[in-house]
């Protein structure tokens, strides 16, 4: 008898970032650390960027999911 064990919920909880390499920011084509949705679609941005733009962003942004804390550890190599 084969036991399944059901991964997806450990999977969504260790897994907590969406963005990828793919990702790219929309002003400079960096990779993308934050997702902000707004009513016409979602924008990405480096969080260089991110952070220029959320003053403004923030006023019509729906969600903002900020991944740039990523770099942190991503660049301690
Ligand atoms: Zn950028």
């Amino acid at each position: 008898m084969t036991q399944y064990t059901d991964t997806t919920g450990a999977a969504e909880a260790e897994a907590p970032y969406e963005l990828t390499a793919l990702d790219r920011c929309d002003a400079c084509g960096a990779q993308a650390y934050i997702r902000v949705t707004v009513a016409s679609g979602e924008l990405l941005f480096c969080a260089h960027h991110g952070r220029k733009h959320q003053e403004k962003l923030a006023e019509i942004a729906q969600s903002w999911h900020d991944e740039s804390s990523r770099l942190l550890v991503d660049t301690r190599d």
